[in-house]
């Protein structure tokens, strides 16, 4: 009678436990179905799968906020800006809406280098130069502060009573 083989001396199903244990945690990861919004990048994605742009289900809020503003979709090469360069700030006061993304960059590029006109955040018709219907001087005005005929208040006072002798 032969002697009986020497016995593994390793225990697996201990390994076999630690196995189970940790499929167990997966599973419980994938069971997670997740909110109506998530985050990615920084913007804010909403659950709309019948949109038709939607990615995996998901549509950027930005985008869904300019559409119900302008009551229509979006174009695919249409780009919806944040004003104040927070991309989770979807207020529709903070958005803007370009034509195509050359515009968008065109708009960033020119941004940096000057405030005024329509580059302003907080343009109200922009500075326009014109010539002082009195003493003809070059001047600047906001369309929204003056009606752009005169330089200065004494040029106003002085070219109006010219008007009403004239
Ligand atoms: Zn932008
Ligand atoms: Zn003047």
């Amino acid at each position: 009678m032969k002697k009986g083989r020497p016995k593994g001396s390793k225990d697996k199903s201990k390994n076999a436990h630690l196995n189970r244990s940790k499929a167990h945690m997966g599973n419980k990861g994938q069971n997670w179905k997740g909110g109506k919004s998530k985050r990615e990048n920084g913007y804010v994605l909403i659950w709309k799968p019948k949109h038709p742009q939607a990615k995996n289900g998901y549509v950027l809020e930005h985008r869904l906020v300019m559409e119900k503003k302008i009551g229509r979709y979006l174009k695919s090469k249409e780009v919806v800006h944040h004003i104040n360069e927070k991309k989770d700030d979807n207020r529709i006061e903070n958005l803007r809406l370009f034509e195509n993304n050359g515009k968008h960059r065109n708009y960033h590029k020119h941004k940096n280098s000057s405030q005024e006109g329509s580059n302003n955040p907080n343009w109200k018709g922009g500075k326009i130069t014109t010539k002082c219907n009195y003493c003809g001087r070059k001047f600047q005005y906001y369309k929204s502060q003056s009606s752009g005929k005169f330089c200065s208040k004494i040029c106003s006072n002085k070219g109006r009573n010219r008007e009403d002798l004239e």
